[in-house]
């Protein structure tokens, strides 16, 4: 019994302690149910999480109507700079609310919890194959420090200790930008464009660069070009939610 909680705590503790981890009896961060053993969410709560499924777009996974067509508008016009993107979940409901604890609150005990689903994902529908690193959306120095963690880069972090995948830490954000939200496709591009770059690094080959949320793809895409320049050959995206 004492094992089981131990490594509990442990699972936890090892994302940084926020505030989840010191309430007891620990209650669901959704629901506010008692819960049974130290954890972020009820089982209840996690297998209600709207998840994607049925026809989608094989580039960049956003859900399609038409089961016959296989490439939405974005990626029938143009190439994109990344190799395929697949989320787990419509930012919405409760993968709102875990994301926007995580960024806000600074829950990072919620980190855990959503690299673990990131983690049965992959396990469940390996969309990548093989993959040499796992890559991070990287946040500007100011940004960054007044945080005080990049939420990507936990996710990422937490991943690369269950799967013994080493991260890439090149990706850097070299300019501030202005916050993206409300901002059209076309502005977005303009202010991001060379927004990030990554140092030539050592491992080559297929990354899976991980963010929280996809919303236009201008984000995974300039940075899905920078670490291409650097040299990966593929660059797959994996975040948790998406707005539609
Ligand atoms: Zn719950
Ligand atoms: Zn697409």
């Amino acid at each position: 019994m004492w094992r089981v909680f131990s490594k509990t705590v442990k699972r936890i503790d090892s994302v940084g302690t926020g505030l989840v981890s010191l309430f007891f009896p620990p209650r669901c961060y959704l629901c506010r149910e008692e819960l049974e053993r130290l954890d972020v969410i009820c089982d209840n709560c996690r297998n209600s999480l709207p998840r994607i499924s049925g026809p989608m777009c094989t580039v960049c996974g956003q859900p399609l109507v038409d089961e016959l067509i296989d490439l939405c508008h974005s990626c029938g016009i143009r190439l994109r700079h990344f190799d395929m993107v697949r989320t787990l979940g419509i930012y919405r409901d409760g993968w709102q609310r875990l994301i926007q604890g995580l960024k806000f609150e600074g829950e990072k005990a919620i980190a855990g919890e959503l690299s673990a689903l990131m983690a049965d994902y992959l396990k469940d529908k390996d969309p990548f194959g093989v993959v040499d690193t796992f890559s991070y959306v990287p946040l500007n120095r100011r940004r960054r420090r007044q945080r005080g963690f990049n939420q990507s880069q936990l996710l990422a972090n937490s991943l690369s200790r269950t799967f013994s995948i080493p991260v890439e830490h090149g990706l850097r954000k070299i300019r501030a930008t202005p916050p993206q939200t409300g901002l059209s496709r076309q502005l977005r591009r303009k202010s991001l464009h060379n927004a990030f770059t990554c140092r030539p690094s050592t491992a080559k080959g297929r990354t899976v660069l991980i963010d929280d949320v996809y919303t236009t793809g201008t984000t995974v895409e300039e940075c899905a070009q920078a670490l291409k320049r650097a040299g990966y050959e593929r660059v797959f995206v994996l975040t948790v939610a998406r707005t539609l």
